[in-house]
């Protein structure tokens, strides 16, 4: 790396630059410092990789767990695994090497809680009274053993059949139960106990947008392609990706309902038009819900006529709120996930919405968290009947105008469905990346009708959850689907002083339905060393989910304060921490000295880039896209939210020549290390590849070699380069093999396709997105890492100090 050969800073976006703050205005008072002895969350996580990769983490109390963003395995010895537990993620996907989560029976008694707190029997708790007794590790209470469970002890008191007991062993386990009390648990009196396999509701806006955009015909090919097959760009056959068993309904709207009888029987689905959107009902019964391959004749042939049968259609207006009243409807009773298509502002039917005036002029004024409150309260009475009912709602959005995720996008944050985000669809270009979404809504590991609840050991008291769900009451969380991929972030507070000599205990338990219709709890337990020195605290510390609580609880505030103040807030919690390490154990150093803490070395980029995320950005974001990602940032996993706050960036021109090639002995491969998100440690002559989860970059520098195009693009001119092409050309060198293997490992871990854009360097408009990416620099309306890092550890004599205020002192 030679310091001169760097890039210049690529453009900033538009709009209000950053203008500074006492750190950057006293520049002056700055020693000189190189940017690259700034503490690097790369070093952090390519050594922590390092560490763990091919390690198996025991996850008894008292180590460090591997970062997020590290593949690791771990080994249950009791405890959950921070897969399960680092932000609540109870579905989260398992590495094929680890042990399947154990699937416990206990019998029409249902497994063994405790009489006080409700809380379930796990590996903490000990036996008591010869066996007939056990004591809960959460509130400490002694429950009576049912004579079904009875066992005696042994001389350690523990029981005998331990270790054929996984629910005493392990720290996440599935308890089957069939009690009426699991099926409705008042005050949820609806539920009816037959086994329902997980059925899907898809709605198909059909109005002119959705039409012209040919949103429609990407969506019904779509959804061929997942229920019977076909043949993808590249030519491989993906398998059909529907849920075996589960059933399904389809409707298309537009200023009326229109019902398809989808029966076996008759080849061609009849239509049933329902016009009153303000009393929805179902007019069919049977025919309805469907198995797809049973009513494959009718199925194709309706997801192949419906974009041509609406290809005169003059009706702009698509009733959002109606169809999802007619989901409602249809799954109310037992559960389910609506998927729906839409392409336009909902202006008519149930929550019609007056289209969006200027919100740029809502900026910086008290009306700013209006952008992120539904404006009509059926949105959210909607909301909170799909989760109560069990239901699920996602919805993929593909329109050319404002659509108002702000009011629309509750229905899938409460519901705990998902958004996938498609503005000015174009299908040569979104299609692929829908296909590759539905594809992972369809096949990762999905319950529904989920309660939730998180208990705790005395001692400490539950004061807040961040993630996509309908909080019921102060304890229990109703979410209608629960999926791998999201987890919820619980605020815990000390309610008083805790004994170091003992753990500290949290247990999560999901009452959920199977896809497959079993009704089961799975519990995650945890157990925690009490820390009683702040050296300790500071140590054991795990920075990822502290970032990723942080970004949660801003991203909460955005409905009751401005972003400035969040914003300024979120610079508070860091330097509080900051100044509460070196308060309490670095008090001897010098004032002016850069102190943090080693776990927490890269908190201050994490928190200038959860500044500089979508959501919170300085201007020039629109209210939908600010919605989109706050949705996002709130229910992702902790890994992701740490990709998508610190990009992942590679230079693909100085990739080894082994590196993301099968090793010719072990077939295993290595990836290349991550280089920090600046353009200081950028070349000229370099390919970038930059990667925050949504959207995936290739940054093309102007004096790239012919050579190097050749070999990845099938190019040797930037000018003839296409920057609208949406995959990499598959051609016989060994960069292309490389780049495209990176590729694939990331589609593995993520399970689907981001956005791609190729931009050159000083050619491309969208150049800007990239350098936005770049959170280390100055950009965003907001400073560089450098100008942070100087501004929160000199806060302290810059502007009268940060309280301790958010610290745990
Ligand atoms: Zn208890």
């Amino acid at each position: 790396m030679h310091a001169n050969r760097h890039i210049p800073q690529p453009p900033h976006s538009a709009g209000e630059p950053y203008k500074g703050t006492p750190a950057a205005s006293s520049l002056w008072l700055r020693p000189r410092i190189d940017p690259s002895q700034m503490p690097s969350p790369i070093d952090m996580i390519e050594s922590d990789k390092e560490k763990w990769e091919g390690n198996s983490f025991m996850t008894l109390p008292g180590n460090n767990p591997p970062l997020s963003t590290s593949d690791f395995t771990a080994f249950d010895q009791g405890n959950s695994s921070p897969k399960h537990v680092r932000c609540f993620q109870p579905f989260a996907d398992l590495d094929p090497r680890e042990e399947p989560i154990p699937v416990v029976d206990c019998g029409d008694s249902g497994p063994p809680r405790c009489k006080e707190c409700r809380g379930y029997i796990n590996p903490w708790c000990a036996w008591t009274a010869g066996g007939w007794k056990w004591k809960c590790n959460l509130c400490g209470h002694e429950t009576q053993v049912l004579p079904d469970y009875f066992c005696n002890l042994d001389a350690n008191l523990m029981r005998i059949d331990l270790p054929n007991r996984p629910e005493l062993n392990k720290g996440t386990v599935d308890f089957v139960v069939s009690g009426k009390e699991y099926w409705a648990p008042p005050p949820l009196p609806k539920m009816n106990s037959s086994l329902n396999p997980l059925n899907c509701f898809f709605a198909f806006d059909v109005s002119l947008e959705a039409i012209r955009s040919g949103f429609l015909k990407a969506t019904c090919d779509v959804l061929r392609d997942m229920l019977y097959g076909s043949t993808s760009l590249d030519g491989t056959l993906p398998e059909p990706s529907f849920p075996k068993d589960s059933q399904l309904a389809i409707l298309t709207y537009d200023t009326s309902l229109h019902f398809y009888d989808l029966s076996p029987a008759s080849s061609l689905a009849s239509m049933i038009v329902v016009s009153d959107l303000e009393e929805v009902f179902v007019p069919l019964r049977e025919g309805l819900f469907v198995d797809p391959w049973k009513s494959r004749t009718a199925i194709e042939g309706l997801l192949k006529a419906l974009p041509e049968r609406y290809l005169d259609t003059v009706i702009d207006n698509a009733a959002l709120g109606g169809a999802l009243l007619a989901g409602l409807a249809s799954l109310a009773g037992r559960g389910g996930h609506i998927i729906a298509f839409q392409s336009v502002l909902p202006v008519i039917g149930p929550g019609a919405l007056e289209p969006l005036h200027d919100q740029a002029s809502l900026y910086g004024t008290e009306k700013e968290r209006t952008m992120f409150l539904p404006r009509h309260q059926t949105w959210r009475d909607i909301a909170e009947e799909c989760s109560e009912e069990g239901i699920g709602v996602s919805m993929f959005l593909g329109m050319s105008k404002p659509i108002d995720i702000g009011s629309i996008g509750i229905v899938s944050s409460t519901t705990g469905g998902e958004l996938f985000f498609h503005p000015r669809f174009n299908p040569a270009r979104d299609q692929h990346v829908l296909t590759s979404q539905l594809r992972r809504l369809l096949t990762r590991t999905t319950v529904y009708n989920c309660l939730l609840r998180v208990r705790c050991s005395n001692g400490l008291r539950i004061s807040n959850y961040y993630g996509n769900f309908h909080e019921r009451s102060v304890s229990d969380l109703d979410i209608g689907i629960l999926d791998s991929d999201k987890a919820i972030s619980v605020h815990i507070e000390h309610s008083r002083k805790l004994d170091a000599r003992e753990y500290a205990f949290l247990q999560c338990a999901v009452l959920h339905t199977t896809p497959d219709g079993q009704r089961r709890v799975r519990t995650c337990n945890l157990a925690l060393e009490v820390a009683d020195l702040a050296a300790n605290v500071f140590r054991y510390a795990d920075m990822d989910a502290v970032v990723c609580h942080l970004a949660r609880e801003s991203m909460s505030k955005l409905t009751s304060r401005r972003m400035a103040h969040i914003r300024e807030e979120l610079t508070d919690r860091c330097s509080s921490l900051l100044l509460g390490y070196r308060r309490n154990c670095a008090a001897a150093t010098a004032v002016s000295q850069l102190i943090i803490p080693e776990a927490f070395r890269a908190l201050p980029v994490y928190t200038l880039a959860i500044m500089k995320c979508k959501p919170l950005k300085g201007r020039n974001v629109s209210a939908d896209v600010r919605n989109y990602h706050a949705q996002r940032i709130l229910s992702m996993s902790v890994r992701a939210t740490m990709q998508h706050l610190y990009p992942r960036l590679l230079a693909l021109h100085d990739l080894a020549d082994d590196t993301a090639l099968p090793d010719p002995t072990t077939g295993q491969m290595s990836f290349p290390s991550l280089m920090r998100d600046s353009h200081t440690y950028m070349e000229a002559h370099g390919v970038y590849l930059i990667d925050n989860e949504d959207l995936m970059i290739f940054w093309v520098g102007s004096s790239v070699s012919p050579q190097l195009l050749l070999d990845l693009f099938g190019v040797d001119d930037l000018l003839t380069l296409d920057p609208n092409i949406i995959q990499l050309p598959v051609l016989h060198t060994r960069l292309s093999a490389q780049v495209r293997n990176i590729l694939t490992h990331r589609h593995a871990q993520r399970g689907r396709t981001p956005k791609m854009l190729l931009v050159r360097q000083n050619m491309d408009g969208t150049e800007i997105e990239f350098s936005d990416m770049l959170v280390e620099d100055q950009n965003n309306a907001a400073m560089s890492y450098l100008d942070c890092e100087f501004h929160l550890t000199n806060g302290e004599q810059l502007s009268g100090g940060p309280s301790l205020r958010g610290s745990p002192w």
